[in-house]
C-alpha cells in the first residue's frame, strides 16, 4: 500500500470512528430526552379518556384547576348562529391538506383516510405523520415535553362524545331536544370535528394537561406557536378568531395544512377560513 493510500485509509477509519461516536452520542441523548419526557407524561391522558364533562360551565368561567375532560373540552363551539359558506374545499385531491371542516362544513360523505399509528398509539393521516414526528422530535430536542392527547377520531368516537354530553344534560333535567341543542354548543357535532380528518392533533405540555388558556403559557405551546408552521401545522383556533372559526381559542389544537399554506397563514396571521377565502379571491 502506498503512503498516500495508507493515509486515506487511516483518514477513512478515523471518520468512521467519529461517525460511530456521534451516532452513540445521539442515541444516548435521545434516550435521556425520552426518559425526561416520559417521567412527565401524565398517566391519565389517554385516548378515549372519559372524565368529568366540560359543559356550558366552560363559558361561565370554571375555576382554575377544575377538572377538565380533555376529549370533550376541545372544540368548544362559541355558540354562534352565523352561517359561513365556504367554497367547496371538501373534496379530496391536490388540496387534501386544505380541506375545511368546521361547524358549517361537514366532513365529506364517505371520507376515507389512510391512517398511520404513532408510537403513542394515536393515529393520524399518514400524509402528515412524518412532519408531525419531526415537529415533536425537534420540540423535544429543544428541551420541551410535548404530549399528544387527541388525534384521529372516528365518527363513532365523536358521536359517543356528543351523546355523553347529551346524556349528562338530560340527567341535569334537560329534555332530550334541549339537551341536543345545548350539547351542540360545546361538543362538535359528529361530522364537523377536524379530528375526523386525521389532520388535527391536540398537543399539551407534559407539565400542564389542562385544556384551557393556561396552556398558551407553557413552554411547549410557546415553541409550537412559533415553529409549528415550519412543519406544515397551524394553531387552528387562534385567539380573536372565534367568530370566524366557530370554535373558542384553543392553544393546543394544531392542524396540518402543508408547509406552504402554514407559512402564509402564520405570516399573515389569519385563520384557515380567512386564508381559503383570500385564496379564492386571488
Ligand atoms: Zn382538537
Amino acid at each position: 500500500m502506498t503512503k498516500r493510500r495508507k493515509y486515506i485509509t487511516k483518514k477513512k477509519s478515523q471518520k468512521q470512528k467519529q461517525k460511530r461516536i456521534m451516532a452513540n452520542f445521539l442515541f444516548i441523548t435521545g434516550i435521556f430526552a425520552a426518559l425526561a419526557c416520559w417521567r412527565h407524561v401524565p398517566k391519565n391522558i389517554s385516548h378515549g379518556h372519559e372524565s368529568v364533562a366540560a359543559d356550558a360551565d366552560v363559558f361561565l368561567g370554571n375555576p382554575p384547576g377544575s377538572t377538565t375532560d380533555i376529549e370533550n373540552r376541545e372544540e368548544d363551539k362559541v355558540g354562534t348562529d352565523a352561517v359561513y359558506n365556504m367554497p367547496g374545499e371538501g373534496s379530496a385531491g391536490t388540496d387534501w391538506h386544505l380541506i375545511l371542516v368546521n361547524p358549517w362544513n361537514y366532513l365529506p360523505k364517505d371520507y376515507e383516510v389512510s391512517l398511520m399509528t404513532l408510537e403513542s398509539g394515536y393515529q393520524v393521516d399518514e400524509r402528515c405523520a412524518a412532519d408531525l414526528q419531526s415537529m415533536l422530535q425537534d420540540c423535544q430536542a429543544a428541551g420541551f415535553c410535548p404530549v399528544i392527547c387527541s388525534a384521529y377520531r372516528t365518527e363513532e368516537k365523536q358521536e359517543r362524545l356528543f351523546q355523553n354530553k347529551v346524556n349528562r344534560l338530560i340527567s341535569r333535567g334537560y329534555s332530550e331536544e334541549d339537551a341536543k341543542v345545548e350539547a351542540a354548543k360545546v361538543v362538535a357535532v359528529p361530522g364537523t370535528s377536524e379530528h375526523q380528518l386525521g389532520l388535527a392533533v391536540d398537543i399539551v405540555d407534559a407539565s400542564n394537561q389542562m385544556l384551557d388558556e393556561s396552556q398558551e403559557h407553557t413552554k411547549v405551546q410557546k415553541w409550537m406557536m412559533e415553529n409549528s408552521w415550519r412543519y406544515g401545522f397551524i394553531l387552528r383556533y387562534p385567539n380573536g378568531k372565534s367568530d370566524i372559526t366557530g370554535i373558542i381559542y384553543e392553544p393546543w389544537h394544531y392542524r396540518y395544512v402543508g408547509k406552504k399554506a402554514a407559512k402564509e397563514i402564520y405570516e399573515q396571521e389569519v385563520c384557515l377560513e380567512e386564508y381559503l377565502d383570500m385564496k379564492q379571491q386571488r
